[in-house]
């Protein structure tokens, strides 16, 4: 049986509290204006939901991955784009966390907890499941790296202080690509949004162009060695992009069942509730199930990387579950509103919107069923 710890269910309440005050209340109209709205991520900054897994020392709250998702699923049950907007955030605060060195933890931790805004850039136009594509550069010039590059489809590109960015800085001995982790402060020259996307879902979260024009940052900017971007860019996004993007398809899923439960319950069709029709019944069932198949799978997955154990492969399940799921859900309970379900005024439509743009978030679903099939095969 799934349990949580009383810390745990009194965390679940505070978060639904404040969600369903200052989030509820205005989806509908983050996902019509279609940016982020910064000033959310400030508050749940002082709520301490920006730092929740950095430890105290660095003015974090010190709690874990579990806490991460109870908190995102939260969000994501009124707006999963908004949730992808802190959900990144975390990628760059975990970079830094678990690669960092101390003088780093102390610089940029205590900031990105207290309102800074990070961003991960990791992938490029020639494409984002082809990591070692990747063609932007790092040169060590006269003890400064210079870095050269466009990256896109980048949450928080137009809203980060603090941007992490994964370059190429070379080649090792057998002629592969070496790539490299930087971390580039706020207003530093050449480093600027270039175009802005205009997603089919998950908006409320900005996505966009990284432009690295000549960025020039001190040696003391690189986060591990040269040569560990593959390590920390895919270590981050494998275990903390994926987990994230896992416990917002869980918010959507939730959202779906709870609009079907009550338009079922509260639409009259043959003088009874819709509730009464057997397929109707069908539906709930399979939106019940396929929450509850999610939240199993995403909290197993969490529980694993707060035991400090190898998580990739039910990392990889969860989100693969969840965001098909919710996509399926979200279908579902379209139709069983009937003419309702593509009216505008439910948010049903977003549900389905968002769950779409949650798939290629953190990596497609090809890319977790090769990781599961090889994680089972090997
Ligand atoms: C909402 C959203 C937010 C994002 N935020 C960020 C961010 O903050 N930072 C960041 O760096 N990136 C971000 N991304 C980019 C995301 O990581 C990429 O979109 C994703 O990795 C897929 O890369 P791609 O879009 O280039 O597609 P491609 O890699 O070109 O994939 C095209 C198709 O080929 C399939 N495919 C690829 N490789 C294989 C393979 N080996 N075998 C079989 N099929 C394969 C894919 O499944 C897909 O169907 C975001 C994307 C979205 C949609």
């Amino acid at each position: 049986m799934l349990k949580f710890s009383e810390q745990q269910e009194q965390l679940r309440k505070v978060v639904r509290d404040f969600v369903e005050k200052e989030i509820a209340t205005i989806a509908s109209k983050i996902d019509q204006e279609d940016t982020c709205p910064v000033e959310l991520l400030r508050m749940t900054a002082q709520l301490g939901y920006n730092g929740v897994f950095v430890p105290e020392c660095y003015q974090g709250v010190g709690l874990g991955y579990t806490e991460r998702a109870i908190i995102l699923e939260e969000i994501a049950r009124h707006s999963a784009g908004f949730a992808l907007a802190l959900m990144t955030h975390h990628l760059g605060v975990y970079a830094i966390l678990t690669w960092g060195n101390e003088e780093q933890k102390q610089k940029y931790l205590p900031k990105l907890c207290s309102g800074s805004i990070a961003g991960l850039a990791v992938t490029e136009p020639g494409g984002g499941s082809d990591f070692a594509g990747m063609k932007s550069t790092g040169e060590l010039v006269d003890g400064y790296w210079v870095l050269n590059g466009r990256k896109c489809f980048i949450t928080n590109s137009h809203c980060a202080d603090i941007n992490i960015v994964v370059v190429r800085t070379g080649e090792d001995e057998k002629g592969r690509p070496r790539m490299s982790v930087f971390v580039i402060d706020e207003n530093t020259p050449g480093c600027k949004p270039g175009r802005k996307e205009k997603k089919t879902g998950l908006k409320g979260s900005d996505m966009g162009d990284v432009i690295l024009d000549n960025v020039k940052v001190p040696a003391s900017n690189l986060i591990g060695k040269p040569g560990d971007g593959a390590k920390i860019g895919l270590g981050t996004i494998s275990e903390v992009g994926r987990s994230g993007m896992a416990a917002i398809g869980l918010g959507i899923l939730r959202a779906c069942l709870e609009d079907s439960v009550k338009f079922a319950k509260e639409r009259i069709i043959y003088g009874r509730p819709l509730a009464k029709l057997t397929n109707i019944q069908f539906i709930i069932a399979q939106n019940r199930t396929d929450y509850e198949a999610g939240r199993l799978l995403t909290y197993n997955a969490v529980g694993i990387k707060d035991a400090g154990l190898p998580c990739v492969p039910e990392i990889s399940i969860a989100k693969y579950f969840t965001t098909e799921a919710a996509i399926n859900t979200a279908k579902r309970t379209i139709d069983l509103m009937g003419g309702y379900g593509v009216i505008c005024d439910y948010p049903v439509d977003r549900y389905l919107r968002d769950a779409v743009a949650s798939i290629p978030s953190g990596g497609t679903s090809y890319v977790m069923q090769i990781i599961i099939a090889g994680s089972a095969l090997s």
